[in-house]
């Protein structure tokens, strides 16, 4: 199998009664793509340099201390400073209210040497439900490097967004540069959230595939999904789209990222004796996607957990930042 560590037998009694042909899916290696683009930009990014006397300079506003935002947001500022791009990490208390960190958006709108702003989500539940939505709102569509101000979601839905959510895109450039057929597909989308669900649905939408979008109300779900020539799940639960769900020779995208202490968790997805047991032994923890690891043995093509869109995410986050600095100058 492709994902190198993965073994169907421990999976769920339901994997295991369906009577699949067995083929091996083709790995959609993130990483190597991931490092393609930043490749790419990393010219461009020098080339803006010497035309401005300045790199293009992201913001991250990192609000609390959420440790699962503070590995992304490090991530993110490493990447950064390897492609020659600014970066500047605003740590605010969980203390923080609304309106400071509303006031440090609009300090950084009126910064003509910021060309892009990114608040790292969740913002403290002590802000209120609200409140993302509210500092998203409120975020310079033309340095949203995000693309999830309202401009720029209906720019998306249009046809012509500039700045559109990252993960998604990282999905599209994934399926493109690995040569994957979207036009005439028939693709099925797992999840509706507004940073990853609903923008995939309208990205594959414009590439002319015919999409479902399905999410924990749809209705008999296997018999969905088992239509999908491109499946992509992005709910967050490990190892739940498993291999009767897909139809055989599909291509199929994990977007879901669930970090596990669970050893039990891992045994019955990857088994006993494989490689990522021993990897999760010495650790004692790791990180598992949505999709079965039974899958291999159906799909045509699939992304690995982890190496697959995670790295994508931040490639197009740079992408993005270089896009907004160049969209800026040129107005
Ligand atoms: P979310 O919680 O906002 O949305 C989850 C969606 O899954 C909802 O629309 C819900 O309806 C659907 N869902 C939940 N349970 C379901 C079920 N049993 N059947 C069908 N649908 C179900 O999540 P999100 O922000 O879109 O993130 C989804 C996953 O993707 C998470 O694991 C997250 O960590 C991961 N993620 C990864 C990246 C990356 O770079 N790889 C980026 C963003 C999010």
């Amino acid at each position: 199998m492709p994902g190198g560590d993965v073994r169907a037998g421990g999976g769920l009694e339901r994997f295991r009664e369906v009577q699949l042909p067995s083929v091996t899916a083709t790995r959609l290696d993130g990483n190597l793509c991931a490092t393609a683009i930043r490749g790419e930009l990393t010219p461009r990014v020098a080339v803006f340099a010497s035309a401005h006397g300045r790199a293009p300079s992201l913001h991250i506003l990192l609000v609390g201390d959420d440790p699962g935002s503070q590995v992304y947001v490090r991530n993110k500022e490493r990447a950064c400073i390897e492609t020659g791009l600014h970066v500047t990490v605003h740590r605010m208390s969980a203390s923080s209210t609304r309106e400071q960190v509303l006031g440090l958006v609009h300090q950084l709108n009126a910064d003509a040497g910021c060309d892009g702003i990114l608040v790292q989500a969740p913002l403290p539940a002590a802000l209120g439900k609200a409140a993302t939505q509210d500092v998203f709102d409120a975020i310079d569509p033309g340095k949203d490097v995000d693309g999830f101000h309202p401009t720029n979601v209906g720019l998306l839905v249009q046809g012509r967004a500039v700045l559109a959510p990252c993960t998604p895109t990282g999905v599209i450039e994934l399926l493109e540069r690995s040569k994957i057929a979207i036009g005439g597909t028939r693709s099925v989308v797992i999840g509706r959230s507004e940073i990853v669900g609903k923008p995939m649905a309208l990205m594959l939408l414009q590439r002319d595939s015919t999409v479902t979008i399905c999410h924990s109300r749809t209705k008999n779900l296997p018999a969905v999904t088992r239509d999908a020539d491109l499946l992509v799940s992005a709910i967050g639960r490990p190892g739940f789209v498993t291999a009767d769900m897909v139809k055989p020779g599909a291509t199929v995208v994990d977007v879901g990222i669930s970090p596990t202490s669970d050893r039990q968790l891992v045994v019955s997805l990857f088994g006993e004796g494989s490689a990522r047991l021993a990897s999760f032994d010495k650790k004692g923890t790791t990180v598992v996607g949505d999709i079965h690891p039974g899958v291999w043995d159906v799909a045509g093509a699939m992304t690995p957990v982890p190496g697959g869109v995670g790295p994508l995410t931040i490639a197009l986050l740079l992408k993005n930042t270089l896009v907004a600095a160049e969209s800026r100058a040129g107005r």
